[in-house]
């Protein structure tokens, strides 16, 4: 038995991967480890959104040098997104001697063969294949090793045909392609079977599911179909494209007791100048009706959203402009992100880059604006009884059990006699904070 250690960096869709990845390793012998210091073979999945994600796992790549040094039969190796671009793979070429080999984000089913070559030649190697020149296929059916028993995510499509201007993903994750709606279904069916009781279906761009189907389904009806799947469960997705969210959606999940009553629509700017240059495909109104359709229809909805702070051109007012946005949804979470130039995206290239300390300044505004905004929306649950999925122990305090709403919602409740991980609770809401709920169970 040989060991292996994976270190997943960036989104749930690099996480999905990686329990792949294990799961495909455990076919091949490897148990998995938790620290690299025990590992025979050391995985790296890897994030290219911002430059930050990169350099991370630049750095955390480096302090592995020294365990190579000390056993030199260890075998390490890189994946994901940062490694799927050119430039990137030739830096572990030249700057990385230690590292044996790297995947591309379009290999994972190959691991087995990719595996038994590492270990047979005494060669480095570098098996990263172009979007250009494949697609990507979907290949169905492949173990996965879960790291929780109650959670799943089910990734229901692959790539990104939007093109974001800012974006990598595109090039990286290559051409969206959907599973079939059957294959999806007998998943859900069987993690639920087996007991699984919060499902998060992953895609970069969750609405335009099943579009390129050769029997076109939408996403609405997938959500539908997977609802009648008998069982205690709660159906979560993400993303959302603002562009490709219909009122069938919309109408679809009012009507769905399982479906989350959350929606992560992200919306990177208020100004309709720079969603244009963007390339984002909606304007700032439409953005907003579609979020005061959301809380029509779907009452008690939450709504969290991504911003990019920054973007090449941002002027004071076009940020006043996603400020305003912002104040006018009162979103219950917002992640923001100073712009960073990736490689090979229009972007890199357009003028009036923006100083670093200009973004800082907005980004501090903002999140002083939202964390009042959040603070707000969530004192409005103080006195309700929330329905939340238990996720174990608090990671700050292990008194408290931490559970997760049907809003999404983050709640933290006294431990008692523990052992309530993965069941639903009921939890009556004492007091709130910006990004939590404290409460107690009841029954
Ligand atoms: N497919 C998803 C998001 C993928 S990336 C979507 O379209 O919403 C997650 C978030 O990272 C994006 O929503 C965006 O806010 C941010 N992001 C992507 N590229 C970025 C860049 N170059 N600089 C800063 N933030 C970026
Ligand atoms: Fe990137 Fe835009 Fe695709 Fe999201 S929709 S992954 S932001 S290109």
């Amino acid at each position: 038995m040989k060991k292996i250690y994976v270190a997943t960096f960036g989104c749930q869709q690099n996480e999905a991967d990686s329990e792949t990845i294990l799961g495909i390793a455990g076919t091949q012998g490897f148990v998995p480890v938790s620290t690299p210091e025990e590992a025979d073979l050391i995985l790296y999945n890897t994030c290219a959104v911002r430059e930050h994600a990169e350099l991370k796992a630049l750095s955390t790549t480096g302090q592995l040098k020294h365990l190579k040094e000390k056993n030199k039969d260890l075998k390490i190796g890189l994946c994901g997104c940062m490694i799927q671009q050119e430039h990137r793979k030739e830096d572990i070429k030249n700057k990385y001697p230690y590292v044996d080999f790297v995947f591309g984000t379009n290999m994972i089913s190959r691991l087995p063969e990719i595996l038994e070559t590492v270990y047979r030649e005494k060669k480095r190697r570098f098996f990263v294949e172009d979007y250009a020149d494949n697609p990507g296929a979907i290949t169905e059916g492949l173990p996965v090793c879960r790291r929780y028993p109650y959670k799943a995510y089910v990734s229901i499509m692959y790539g990104c045909n939007n093109f974001c201007t800012y974006c990598v993903v595109p090039y990286v994750r290559g051409r969206e392609r959907s599973r079939e709606k059957d294959a999806v279904v007998a998943e859900v069916r069987r993690l639920v079977e087996n007991g699984t009781k919060d499902i998060t279906l992953l895609g970069q761009n969750v609405n335009s599911y099943g579009k390129d189907l050769s029997t076109p389904v939408t996403f609405a009806a997938l959500l539908r179909e997977l609802a009648e799947i008998p069982g205690d469960f709660v159906l979560r997705f993400m993303t959302s494209h603002p562009k490709d969210a219909t009122s069938e959606l919309i109408d679809t999940i009012a009507a769905c007791p399982k479906c989350e009553r959350h929606f992560h629509l992200p919306l990177q700017s208020g100004s309709d100048e720079i969603l244009k240059r963007m390339n984002r495909h909606y304007t700032r109104e439409k953005y907003l009706a579609l979020t005061r359709e959301l809380k029509e229809k779907i009452p008690g909805v939450s709504l969290t959203t991504d911003v990019i702070i920054g973007f090449p051109g941002e002027t004071d007012a076009n940020f006043e402009d996603t400020m305003k946005v912002l104040e006018e949804v009162r979103f219950d979470g917002v992640f923001s992100f100073i712009y960073s130039p990736r490689k090979g995206t229009p972007a890199e290239k357009f003028p009036d880059r923006v100083p670093e300390e200009i973004s800082r300044a907005r980004m501090a505004r903002l999140l002083e604006t939202q964390l009042a905004i959040q603070t707000e929306n969530n004192e409005k649950f103080i006195g309700k009884t929330l329905t939340a999925l238990c996720e174990g122990p608090s990671k700050n305090d292990p008194a408290f059990l931490s559970a997760r709403s049907e809003e999404g919602k983050l709640i933290h409740f006294p431990a008692g006699n523990g052992g309530r991980e993965g069941e639903f609770v009921k939890i009556k809401i004492r007091s709130a904070k910006a990004i939590m709920l404290i409460g107690e169970e009841t029954v």
